[in-house]
């Protein structure tokens, strides 16, 4: 069974007296392991999708299934439940808390968790996945963009999700960095991690196995 199901997904913003219709009627079905890239152009209305995928924005109308339930019939504690404990987020520009080590900024989606792991064994053990055992009392002021998009996709996993949403997870870096990073989510992905990435570069979308492309507010078979 699909574990994201989204069928005729609208969404329209209100900029003053114009609407804009950013999606026009998605419909995307993602299972269990996929590797999924959504490209697309710029203003395409590739993050907001994701953004809804992510629970972090509500579509205008349309059905949206995660794992089963509707999203919208979800009150906010589940929906909590799901953002915090079901999918991890990698984004653009990190987003890592600048005052924080490495160490302590990749623990901290465990403070809302109710799951029972060893999450302090978990970061040590992750970190030393994406090579970064080293660098665990550095601020993120310290690390190179590479060395920071690793240290957001350990914080991504950190609570064992079933999904990880990546929005442009290259954007930023250079094309050495780029490659080791869509490496560790490729590697991801073998190990069965399911992940949607949202890309307008055609090498980062390369590493993916399944590719649509949005346009109109439509999706596209790539
Ligand atoms: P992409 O990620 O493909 O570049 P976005 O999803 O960020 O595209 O944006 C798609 C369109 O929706 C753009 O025209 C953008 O200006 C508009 N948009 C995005 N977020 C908002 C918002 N919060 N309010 C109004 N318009 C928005
Ligand atoms: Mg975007």
């Amino acid at each position: 069974m699909a574990i994201i199901q989204l069928k005729k997904i609208k969404k329209i913003y209100q900029q003053g007296e114009l609407q804009i219709e950013v999606l026009k009627g998605v419909d995307l079905q993602v299972e269990k392991g996929d590797f999924l890239a959504i490209m697309g152009a710029s203003g395409s209305g590739k993050s907001t999708l994701l953004y809804i995928i992510g629970c972090l924005e509500s579509p205008t109308s349309g059905s949206y299934h995660f794992a089963g339930s509707e999203i919208s019939k979800l009150d906010d504690d589940s929906l909590s439940k799901i953002r915090n404990e079901r999918l991890g987020f990698i984004f653009q520009s990190f987003y890592l808390i600048p005052y924080l080590t490495l160490f302590e900024n990749v623990l901290v989606p465990t403070i809302y968790s109710k799951k029972k792991l060893d999450f302090k064994k978990r970061a040590k053990d992750l970190l030393t996945r994406v090579g970064l055992q080293e660098r665990l009392s550095f601020l993120p002021s310290e690390l190179s963009g590479g060395q920071k998009q690793r240290t957001a996709i350990v914080r991504s996993l950190i609570n064992s999700p079933d999904i990880v949403l990546a929005d442009e997870p290259t954007g930023q870096l250079d094309s050495k960095s780029a490659a080791q990073v869509m490496e560790i989510l490729a590697t991801l992905n073998e190990q069965g991690k399911t992940i949607i990435l949202v890309t307008h570069d055609e090498t980062t979308a390369s590493y993916a196995k399944k590719r649509v492309i949005m346009k109109d507010g439509l999706i596209y078979p790539a």
